[in-house]
């Protein structure tokens, strides 16, 4: 029997079948991500990701990038590359690429237009005084002074907003909607601002008013004939005023519509682009990318595959509630990712040389290894074994407890994993009492994969030959920040960083990882996953740790 797991819409694509049921926008789909580029892209912009191009290849729309470049003070074309970069990582395809700027004109005509219509003036109040004219929800506000001036005034004023004569701040055009209104966003809300100390990314020089964010979007969104603009809860007190500007100038029945979504927050880290750009200057971190970013490229080089952030996004799903997801369930889906992908290799961060004192000189044996144990594909690999070797220093005890089950003199027989069963017969120090040498004797006849092998003990450890491994830096990366919610302090979010961030070791590993390339993901015995850094080079190779072995969300 063919089994069909159907899995409950989301309330967005309740709405989007719905409409396509009804055959609304003539049975089109199409939506748009809109980022601007003022930064990289992070985990919460993968969830906007994921629904907007997702829901298109669903329904069989079509999704298109469109770069929200409307504010050239914090925009650069490195972050219009690392987007389209990280989205096509992520797995995803867009009809066109967009950017508001190509509509500048067309724009600009249509805020003429509604000069001409008189509902739009030129404001020559400072930014200060407008603000202390807004009222609150429950009182209205004051109307400027300026509002009621007359059309041709208006229209020679704008014009000269974008000559460069008039400097910065000293007008804006706002809308002539009504200072009374309970949704605050219609007290008069500035369309136009000007902006001349940058340069835009793409048109240069040619403009020095930009139209701004409420008045932009919609229009756009009405352009390219987007059906279902799809944005975060913050902009839920946006909608009516959306709506407002593309009645002003449709020339259809045909309306693009916002639907809001819960936004992706996450605990011990920042998500704010202006918080991370800050990071980024102020080197906290070592850029972008740095692995301890929630960024798109940080998590990309810290070891996460597009899979497993999908994975989470399907996982934490779509709401009208906003919250707090915790970061182990982000850790949860890489595991469950790398779990039948990553190659399973002896690593040792604090190794200590073994002696097996029985075993013949100068003699080398190959011991056949699963890479995967939780994938036969994966084949197996030979690893040689002789009478020196090493071990994780932790797996020895000079005097140990009782209950201590691995390598002590005169303790317990251990298993060395994929090899023999030893046994500890004492040990050797330096001046400083530091254990220099175990000695042990081992059983020929217990071989793994032999009858003897099948002999019970206690504990299984992992170890290397000292012909069969190499050294390799580990960076150790830990939580940024050292509370749940750092966005939520008031004070400086300096004091909330985590010191211990990362740690940097010099770790033996296995020859196998001889050869790496920067992406290639391991999980180290015991220890956890880690993923080969793009700083490695030829006979230096560097890993960074992806996530431990340790699953706080599997045992929530
Ligand atoms: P910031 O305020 O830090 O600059 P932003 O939200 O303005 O970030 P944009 O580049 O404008 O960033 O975002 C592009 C799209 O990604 C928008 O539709 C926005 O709603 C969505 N988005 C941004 N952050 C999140 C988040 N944390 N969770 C879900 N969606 C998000
Ligand atoms: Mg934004």
């Amino acid at each position: 029997m063919e089994e069909t797991v159907k899995k409950s819409l989301n309330f967005i694509e309740e709405i989007v079948e719905k409409d396509l049921r009804e055959g609304k926008n003539d049975g089109r789909l199409q939506t748009r991500f809109p980022p601007e580029p003022n930064g990289y892209l992070h985990i919460g912009h993968a969830k906007a990701i994921c629904m907007d191009f997702g829901i298109a290849q669903q329904y069989g729309g079509i999704c298109n990038l469109r770069f929200d470049d409307t504010n050239p003070s914090k925009e650069d074309v490195e972050y219009v590359d690392s987007i389209q970069e990280d989205i096509k990582w992520l797995g995803f395809e867009w009809g066109n690429i967009y950017y508001a700027s190509d509509y500048f004109q067309q724009l600009w005509d249509l805020a003429v237009q509604l000069i001409k219509d008189g509902k739009a003036y030129i404001d020559e109040q400072s930014a200060e005084e407008i603000a202390k004219q807004k009222g609150t929800p429950t009182t209205p506000g004051t109307e400027s002074p300026y509002r009621n001036r007359p059309v041709e005034e208006n229209l020679a004023l704008f014009a000269k907003m974008n000559t460069g004569e008039i400097p910065e701040g000293a007008m804006v055009l706002r809308a002539k909607i009504d200072m009374a209104s309970p949704n605050m966003h219609f007290r008069d809300p500035i369309m136009y601002r000007i902006i001349t100390s940058h340069p835009h990314h793409r048109t240069g020089t040619q403009w020095k008013a930009y139209p701004m964010y409420d008045y932009a979007h919609g229009q756009s969104d009405y352009f390219e004939g987007v059906t279902h603009s799809i944005c975060t809860l913050e902009f839920v007190v946006h909608r009516p005023l959306y709506d407002w500007f593309i009645d002003q100038f449709a020339d259809s029945d045909y309306r693009p519509r916002q639907y809001e979504f819960n936004r992706l927050n996450i605990t011990y880290t920042v998500m704010s682009k202006r918080k991370m750009l800050q990071l980024v200057q102020e080197g906290v971190v070592a850029g972008w990318d740095d692995p301890r970013m929630p960024t798109i490229c940080g998590l990309r080089r810290r070891g996460y595959t597009p899979e497993a952030i999908r994975d989470f996004i399907d996982r934490i799903g779509y709401t009208k509630v906003d919250g707090m997801i915790d970061v182990s369930l982000l850790e949860h889906s890489i595991r469950e990712d790398l779990k039948p992908k990553a190659h399973r290799v002896s690593a040792l961060f604090d190794p200590i040389k073994l002696v097996i004192t029985n075993y013949p000189e100068g003699q080398k044996e190959y011991m056949t290894t699963d890479n995967n144990p939780d994938n036969e594909a994966a084949g197996t690999r030979e690893m040689p074994f002789g009478k020196e070797i090493y071990i994780e220093r932790g797996d020895f005890m000079e005097d140990a407890p009782k209950d201590f089950f691995r390598l002590t003199p005169g303790g317990r027989e251990v298993r060395l994993k994929s090899a023999y069963i030893i046994q500890c017969t004492g040990c050797e120090k330096d001046e400083n009492g530091q254990v220099t040498t175990v000695y042990c004797t081992y059983d020929p006849d217990t071989k793994s994969g032999t009858e003897g092998s099948k002999r019970k003990v206690k504990s299984t450890i992992n170890w290397l030959d000292k012909d069969g491994c190499i050294e390799a830096e580990v960076r150790l990366y830990d939580r940024l920040f050292k509370v749940e919610d750092p966005a939520a302090y008031d004070g400086d979010f300096h004091d909330l960083l985590n010191e211990d961030s990362l740690e940097v070791k010099t770790a033996l590993v296995e020859k196998h990882l001889e050869g790496a390339q920067a992406g290639d993901h391991f999980q180290f015995l015991k220890i956890g996953y880690f993923t080969v850094d793009k700083d490695s080079q030829d006979g230096k190779l560097i890993l960074n740790r992806t996530v431990s072995l340790k699953d706080n969300w599997a045992k929530k």
